[in-house]
């Protein structure tokens, strides 16, 4: 019971594995998604930057948790050559901050972890809830997870919670007029798609549930 309330360092690395694979799975459905309203490179973006991230890893992998994914911000950061890069990037820098010298996180640890990142989303995209972005996924994402927490509830609930809030928020993108990053400049011509990047965020969420619950 005890060990489950903690994220071991090895299910962080699994959480950056499974990453890997589910947007290399679904590098077709992200460039889709991104050819209705943007410049259909969103898959490759993910692919190349996650591949990168695999790349790199076995060079820290045995650091502390707060190093790992601050290598991982900058391996996205140099690798990707889209919005996504900074954007994610960012996340996982700011994220790292509140895990430095860590070898594993508390319930509470990750939501910091979680909410510097979404603050560093936030920050650099000068975004809002309902600009039809990966933030749609994020805000609900850091409020359901840090909901579960401060009642109490376990790591497993707030993991499954957090999945079922990226779905949502992501589904919630479809009706949506964007007013950031590129598909902004097709005005309402945006609303009836999917947006690419909540959708990435969306796997990247899953892939943080089953690198912990299996
Ligand atoms: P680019 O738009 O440069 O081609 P990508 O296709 O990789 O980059 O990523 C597009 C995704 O980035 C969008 O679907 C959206 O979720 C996200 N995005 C774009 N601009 C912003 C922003 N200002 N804030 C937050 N997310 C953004
Ligand atoms: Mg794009």
């Amino acid at each position: 019971m005890e060990a489950a309330e903690h994220i071991t360092k090895a299910q962080l690395i699994e959480w950056l594995k499974l990453t890997a694979k589910a947007m290399t799975k679904h590098e077709d459905v992200l460039t889709k998604l991104d050819a209705a309203i943007g410049d259909a490179d969103h898959g490759i973006n993910m692919v190349r930057g996650f591949s990168k991230v695999m790349k790199v890893l076995p060079e820290f992998e045995n650091e502390d948790i707060g190093s790992i994914l601050k290598k991982t911000g900058m391996a996205l950061l140099s690798s990707i050559g889209g919005v996504s890069g900074p954007l994610y990037g960012t996340f996982y820098l700011k994220g790292a901050l509140a895990a430095s010298g860590k070898d594993s996180l508390s319930l509470n640890d990750l939501e910091e972890v979680l909410r510097r990142g979404v603050e560093g989303i936030l920050l650099r995209g000068r975004t809002e809830f309902e600009d039809k972005t990966m933030y749609d996924v994020w805000k609900p994402v850091l409020d359901t997870f840090a909901g579960v927490v401060h009642s109490g509830g376990t790591l497993e609930f707030a993991l499954d919670s957090a999945v079922e809030a990226a779905e949502k928020g992501m589904k919630a993108t479809i009706p949506l007029e964007a007013k950031k990053g590129r598909a902004s400049y097709l005005g309402k011509r945006s609303i009836g798609h999917q947006d690419p990047g909540a959708t990435s965020s969306y796997y990247i969420v899953k892939a943080l549930r089953d690198s912990v619950c299996g």
